[in-house]
């Protein structure tokens, strides 16, 4: 246990002292550039971008007319299409910037990766499918190959249009439908259109000087090259790195998982650090059939995915079925909070009560690096001082071993980054390390507006853009429909459930939402449906009555969970969810949706 964490010697944690520890940390990493230190893989850096997996075949350009177009096709597209066909609508198409389904499954096929939310509750529309994941949390061919199996029990290949990117959605009031333009020609109608581009899809880069100067081989975790690595997804060793020295810019919950792979495959491996994740443990497991058929009774994948946003949210349900890390965190922080006398059921005794697990969650977290990592330097500087909330938390059973590896080096570079990139390797506290090639394990976009990371600004009613209407920030009812865009429906967490823990259940609950409404405007002849002001300005209201608090506060180490640190001004303060949680939204939008009267919405 680290020295002034602790009081007289007896197991009562010093809290005033973690505070100290945790402000200092956080201080360290401030900076005044914010999410501005990153820089976008365009100009020189453009061909980062480029597919690895799939080549690019020529098509014809389209010019015809659907009832519904999705933008994205991961999960979000998946789903909203599944219950689309559900409900009678034989024409979905799917656009995607990707050679086939998965979005982020598609792009992330780094070694090692994995979910990180049980599988039973992550991957959507199992019941549906009659897939069993095979083990607790499936690795990413699997989900990949998920992704694959619902487009094709759902017949969603035939009309899906891959490596193509939307360029432009304009609303035509005369024909009351959407025209979309793509980067391949495309110039088609739609009804409807769905938007599901996914929180984390731009890749980025950190903005290090001389980063355009490397000589050697790069590439981004997104788009790993497996022709220079060997190996291949699902885990084959990387035997192309043998004897080769590489570095790993990023130590965030990508580097977690593939460091392992890496730290086994190369001659040196340099794993340079800004801030420690935090890595609790993981305890993957495989299904096992016969326990998975006792619980895969009719309705199971429902009752689970509201056991967990129960758990996750203060419910407080009996049993907790998932058991994960996720619902782990919330079970702690739920019993200390019920642990207290009745007269301390006040606001402020609960988040001193909240704060006390966290303490105890983080030093356990802490301990653990010390009971792996051999080397006490590396131990010292592997530790994660925070909240465990502050960033995004990671599971894992083999990344602290990593380093205990003698060719797998941690560079930490005390909270200051990369110092340089040079034509040779990488400097950080003034020494270069020389290398063959870096791997950037830096991110996607996260802080920047929402029409920049879908790469395209829609123009809706009266021309009105989604950019201008957004100007003071997202406005939306239940974060699916926006006043002025009719016909027009987001596929996405924010202003809806807002549940991180499990994003594929936010989409899921959109995708039904969505069909719901398309089926009855198509069966009582509606050419169009939109919000009303008075009802996006009610919603948006509502979500302010919450305490606003964005996932990570401005007290925790910086990261995209709290915009780098930095105040979002009063936009972030609609960066948020149902103030009453996740399964309050739930049930809010079950309600609605079964209500059959779709209050807020005008159907004409
Ligand atoms: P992150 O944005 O979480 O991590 C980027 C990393 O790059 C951070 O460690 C950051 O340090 C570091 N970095 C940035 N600039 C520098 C620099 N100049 N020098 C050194 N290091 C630098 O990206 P990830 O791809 O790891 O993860 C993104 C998100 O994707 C996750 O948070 C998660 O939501 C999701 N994800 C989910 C997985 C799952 O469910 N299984 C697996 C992987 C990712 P610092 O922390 O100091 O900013």
């Amino acid at each position: 246990m680290d020295a002034g964490t602790r009081i007289d010697g007896t197991d009562r944690i010093d809290k005033e002292a973690l505070r100290r520890k945790y402000r200092q940390e956080r201080d360290k990493r401030l900076r005044p550039d914010g999410n501005d230190q990153y820089i976008r893989l365009t100009g020189r850096f453009a061909h980062y971008l480029d597919d690895p997996y799939t080549p690019v075949t020529p098509r014809e350009p389209k010019t015809d007319h659907v009832t519904f177009a999705f933008i994205g096709g991961g999960f979000a597209g998946l789903v909203t299409g599944a219950r689309l066909k559900e409900a009678g609508v034989d024409d979905v198409r799917i656009i995607d910037k990707g050679g086939d389904f998965g979005g982020t499954w598609y792009w992330n096929r780094y070694p090692g990766a994995q979910c990180d939310t049980a599988s039973f509750v992550y991957m959507p529309l199992l019941e549906e499918t009659g897939h069993m994941p095979t083990e607790k949390y499936a690795h990413a061919p699997e989900i990949l190959e998920h992704c694959r199996r619902i487009g094709k029990h759902y017949d969603l290949y035939g009309d899906a249009l891959f490596h193509t990117e939307v360029r432009d959605l304009e609303w035509d009031p005369a024909r009351s439908c959407w025209i979309i333009r793509t980067n391949r020609g495309d110039e088609f109608t739609a009804s409807f259109v769905g938007m599901g581009v996914g929180p984390l899809h731009v890749p980025k880069l950190p903005g290090i000087p001389g980063i355009e100067s490397f000589g050697g081989h790069c590439f981004h975790t997104s788009r790993w090259d497996y022709d220079y690595t060997g190996g291949d997804p699902s885990g084959a060793p990387m035997d192309r790195l043998a004897g080769r020295r590489v570095a790993v810019i990023g130590t965030g919950a990508t580097a977690v998982q593939c460091v392992p792979h890496l730290a086994r495959a190369c001659g040196e491996l340099y794993v340079f650090q800004r801030t420690p994740s935090s890595v609790d443990v993981r305890d993957n497991r495989p299904t096992d059939p016969e326990w998975f058929a006792g619980i895969a009774t009719p309705g199971w994948q429902e009752r689970w995915l509201e056991n967990f946003t129960a758990n996750q949210t203060g419910a407080m349900p009996e049993e907790d079925l998932v058991m994960d890390g996720w619902t782990d965190i919330a079970r702690r922080v739920r019993s200390r909070i019920m642990a207290l006398p009745p007269e301390d059921f006040v606001p402020e005794k609960m988040l001193e009560a909240f704060e006390d697990a966290d303490f105890e969650k983080m030093e356990e977290i802490r301990a653990r690096v010390d009971a792996i990592v051999e080397d006490p330097e590396t131990a010292r500087n592997l530790k994660a001082w925070y909240r465990q909330l502050c960033k995004r938390p990671c599971f894992h059973d083999e990344y602290l071993q990593s380093f205990n590896l003698p060719g797998t080096h941690l560079v930490d570079t005390g909270g200051k980054g990369v110092e340089r990139i040079t034509e040779r390797g990488v400097v950080a506290a003034g020494r270069e390390y020389e290398v063959d090639c870096i791997v950037y394990a830096s991110g996607f976009e996260v802080g920047t507006e929402f029409t920049r990371r879908a790469g395209y600004d829609m123009t809706g009613r009266d021309g009105l853009r989604l950019s201008a209407h957004w100007a003071e920030g997202m406005r939306t009812l239940h974060g699916v429909h926006v006043h002025g865009f009719p016909n027009a429906f987001l596929v996405q967490p924010t202003q809806g459930a807002n549940l991180i823990s499990n994003i594929p259940h936010n989409l899921t609950e959109a995708g039904r939402t969505i069909a719901v409404i398309v089926e009855h405007a198509l069966r009582n002849g509606f050419h169009e449906v939109e919000t009303t002001e008075q009802a996006e300005n009610a919603w948006v209201d509502l979500l302010l009555s919450g305490r606003g608090m964005m996932l990570g506060s401005p007290d925790c180490t910086p990261g995209y969970y709290n915009n780098e640190g930095r105040d979002p001004g009063p936009r972030g303060r609609l960066n948020v969810g149902h103030p009453q949680g996740a399964l309050a939204f739930f049930r809010h939008i079950d309600r609605w949706r079964s209500s059959g009267a779709f209050e807020g919405l005008g159907f004409r």
